[in-house]
């Protein structure tokens, strides 16, 4: 199992949190825990590096990202995005994106887009572009915008969470997206699965999104874990 989008802090040291899994994807939200996690990457083999600024997080200098995206140890650049969630400055969200998006052509990797509340926003600025592969992490834009987005050029994913434990509605989204472009996350510490909702989230409880999917998908654990184990490996090229 890979869990493709968590966050652990720098104090992380309690190993059970990812142990069994075979690796750990760990999304960048500001310029700070973004090196934290090329840090926590040096620690820990299982634990892969993302860089990123997160459209919540605008106040760090854009600037200082691209030295961190040129570390080879940098798998993906993320999560980045809109969220037009409350009071926010959708411009210079959408600047901070479209300089995450060029990065990630310059350089060649893929993106952790974070879309709430503007899906539809996201995929209109995606479509500008060329040569980009990438996962709608926790994907929230229903039926209708998957065939939008599996039409985008490049290779697209969708990322499911916890939350597909329990939010009604869920299972009929994953149904209808290709099995091959589907990825499993916890976005750790938060959305935490059932059994342990309302607990703190941790890495190791992606196998009860696995098993939903599984689920849903009438298949055996062992069948959906290689396939959407095979998933995250060919978007990240790990
Ligand atoms: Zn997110
Ligand atoms: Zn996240």
């Amino acid at each position: 199992m890979i869990d493709t989008h968590a966050h652990l802090d720098s104090t992380f040291c309690d190993i059970s949190r990812v142990v069994g899994l075979k690796a750990v994807i760990l999304a960048g939200s500001n310029i700070e825990n973004s090196k934290n996690n090329l840090l926590l990457a040096k620690k820990y083999s299982q634990i892969l590096p993302v860089v990123g600024i997160h459209p919540q997080e605008i106040n760090d200098d854009i600037n200082l990202l691209e030295e961190l995206v040129k570390n080879p140890d940098s798998i993906a650049i993320g999560e980045c995005g809109l969220e037009f969630v409350g009071e926010v400055d959708k411009e210079r969200q959408e600047i901070y994106f479209r300089k995450q998006v060029e990065l990630a052509q310059k350089y060649r990797k893929p993106l952790i887009i974070h879309a709430r509340k503007a899906v539809d926003e996201v995929i209109e600025i995606m479509a500008e572009y060329k040569n980009l592969s990438g996962v709608f992490h926790c994907y929230s834009g229903g039926k209708k915008r998957i065939k939008k987005i599996l039409d985008l050029l490049g290779e697209w994913y969708f990322g499911f969470d916890g939350n597909l434990t329990y939010e009604v509605g869920l299972e009929e989204v994953v149904k209808i997206i290709p099995r091959e472009r589907i990825l499993a996350e916890t976005d750790s510490p938060l959305l935490t699965p059932e059994p342990f909702r309302g607990q703190e989230n941790r890495p190791v409880y992606v196998k009860y999104v696995y098993q939903k999917i599984a689920d849903i998908w009438g298949e055996s654990f062992e069948k959906t874990e290689e396939i959407i184990d095979a998933n995250a490996k060919r978007l990240f090229k790990i």
